[in-house]
């Protein structure tokens, strides 16, 4: 699966789009251990995940909590 193919939900916070990167470092020990790392980033607010296998950051990012609504004005 080619990178741009990921189906990427907006950024949780700011709405902004959502894109997927190589991680990139300078060390090249931390470089090596990371090398089929990616990570996914909001092009808005630049909120990114850590650096996860393709498959696994997708997940991650694209995970949303559960939102429970309790009407608080209702028992009064
Ligand atoms: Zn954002």
């Amino acid at each position: 699966m080619k990178i741009e193919d990921h189906e990427l939900l907006p950024c949780p916070f700011c709405g902004g789009e959502a894109k997927m990167l190589r991680a990139a470092f300078e060390n090249e020990e931390i470089a090596a251990k990371y090398a089929n790392c990616v990570g996914i980033r909001c092009t808005k607010c630049l909120v990114s995940t850590i650096p996860l296998s393709e498959e696994d950051a997708v997940k991650l990012w694209n995970t949303r909590a559960l939102v429970i609504s309790v009407d608080l004005a209702k028992d009064k």
